[in-house]
């Protein structure tokens, strides 16, 4: 654990598992309730150097850790693959992203500004100036998943950084070693001791005491709905992003490029094993090119390669355990007893799922209308785009949503129309690059992240007048 600038060891150990074998990969100290006062008083004694540090000073510790960030690329990577399994070749790119999203925290950290207010705009307001400037909040806790552990840690880490506040971060327990090397890349960045504190442990244990913790001044979470709404309904006046799931869907018209359309999928579907919060779940295909689409698609599935994560060469791994496995299957199974035609996969060794299509499942088994988060995707047709649409908003979430189309006037219907926090025209969900604002509607959560949204979220806005 990292506290206060220090390796903090407790009596608690756990150790680290491969999710493919169960592998031994690592050992690391769990926090006790003692460690999270200690990490919040660490994380509010920083908080002035934080605060008075200017945005030059900032914005160049986060180049720093970005410049870190590509020299030890291989390192973070394994970690990032020893933790949550996920293939080598993604683990790269994830930090490839994660140290971009460090670089826009950066680049943002200068451009953080307030605004003039045209005071005398009212009658009361003659001979009057004011502006606004945004000020930190002070100590925030960032609470993140296994899914993408470097990378969404860093969309909570570097904004707050930029903002000029101080982090106590939980990592998942399944996955707090790329967190671990980022405390020691950031420390040799000289951010101060005590502005990024890493506390490693169960949330079920230590959770409710971080984000209740008096001097917690945010809680920014990006996990599951159940998780994310109890903190929620504890925070009180806390500011609070909530960045939690989804059943994503795309809309696939008759006259889209089934050539963008088929990879695009097999990615958006089956990428990390499904284990995305904006992975393809929910494809509506029109009526008129479903053979066509399915034919494809079926085929493009099948050549993706299962093994290893550690081989260059594999596309699909396992999920983040052998429960979580087991849980999939068995709504794949729901699925097919429902009435679903299995086109592909379905079958589970250890951990690992086979890439899985399903046909004409009915819209109330879980695999269509809960969080998968596994590598399953529902195929269904439609015959009319409103129908498409209505049945694509059917759902208690709303992260990100597709359309494929080479018509913009029915692209921009179904834009102005779908129910999510982003739409992507002539792509699929699992789009993201990490300068965009990201977030959800309904039940995927609240508030936006990315760079600049996250520290808009991360800030307050002050006020200050001069009665000239
Ligand atoms: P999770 O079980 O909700 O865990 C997320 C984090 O919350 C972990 O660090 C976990 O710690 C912690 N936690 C658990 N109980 C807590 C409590 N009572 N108080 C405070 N923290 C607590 O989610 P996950 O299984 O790691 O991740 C998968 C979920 O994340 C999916 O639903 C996915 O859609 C969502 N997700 C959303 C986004 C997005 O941007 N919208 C991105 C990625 C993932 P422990 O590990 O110690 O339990």
């Amino acid at each position: 654990m990292y506290i206060g600038g220090d390796w903090v060891s407790t009596p608690d150990q756990q150790t680290i598992e491969l999710p493919y074998d169960g592998t031994s990969v690592a050992t690391v100290y769990r926090a006790s309730a003692k460690e999270v006062p200690m990490a919040v008083a660490r994380a509010s004694a920083a908080a002035p150097a934080m605060r008075e540090m200017t945005r030059d000073e900032r914005s160049t510790i986060l180049r720093r850790a970005y410049e870190k960030m590509l020299t030890a690329r291989e390192e973070l990577a394994m970690a990032v693959t020893n933790e949550c399994g996920k293939p080598i070749r993604e683990a790269r790119t994830e930090v490839d992203r994660a140290a971009q999203t460090v670089l826009f925290a950066s680049e943002e950290a200068h451009r953080l500004q307030g605004e003039v207010v045209p005071m005398d705009a009212s009658p009361a307001g003659k001979g009057r100036w004011g502006m606004t400037v945004r000020e930190p909040l002070g100590v925030i806790a960032a609470i993140t998943p296994f899914n993408f552990p470097l990378n969404l840690s860093m969309h909570k880490i570097g904004p707050a950084i930029a903002a000029g506040n101080t982090i106590v971060h939980k990592p998942a327990s399944a996955t707090p070693l790329s967190a671990l090397l980022m405390a020691r890349i950031f420390a040799e960045c000289a951010l101060p001791a005590g502005a990024l504190n890493v506390v490693t442990g169960p949330g079920g244990l230590i959770g409710d005491l971080l984000v209740t913790h008096k001097d917690v001044a945010m809680v920014t979470f990006t996990g599951s709905v159940d998780v994310g709404v109890r903190i929620r309904n504890m925070v009180g006046m806390k500011r609070v992003t909530l960045e939690l799931g989804g059943n994503a869907a795309v809309i696939v018209e008759e006259d889209a490029d089934l050539n963008a359309v088929v990879p695009r999928s097999v990615v958006g579907a089956f990428a990390h094993s499904g284990q995305v919060c904006i992975s393809v779940q929910r494809i509506f295909v029109h009526r008129k090119i479903r053979a066509e689409f399915l034919e494809r698609f079926v085929e493009a599935t099948r050549k993706l390669r299962i093994g290893h994560p550690h081989d260059p060469a594999t596309d699909i791994s396992s999920l983040i355990t052998l429960g979580e496995a087991e849980r999939v299957e068995s709504w794949i199974g729901e699925a097919i007893q429902a009435g679903a035609s299995l086109l592909s996969g379905g079958t589970r060794r250890r951990a690992t799922i086979e890439p899985t299509i399903l046909a004409d499942a009915p819209t109330t088994v879980r695999a269509a209308c809960r969080e998968v988060f596994g590598p399953v995707v529902v195929v269904n047709s439609y015959d009319t785009l409103d129908e498409a649409i209505e049945r694509l908003n059917h759902s208690e979430y709303g992260l990100q949503a597709g359309i494929y189309t080479r018509d913009m006037e029915k692209a921009f219907r179904a834009a102005r129309r779908i129910r999510t926090g982003g739409v992507h025209i002539n792509e699929v969900p699992a789009y993201r690059v990490d300068q965009m604002p990201y977030g959800g509607v309904k039940m995927s959560g609240a508030g936006r992240e990315g760079p600049k949204y996250a520290i808009e979220e991360m800030t307050e806005v002050k006020l200050i007048t001069w009665n000239a």
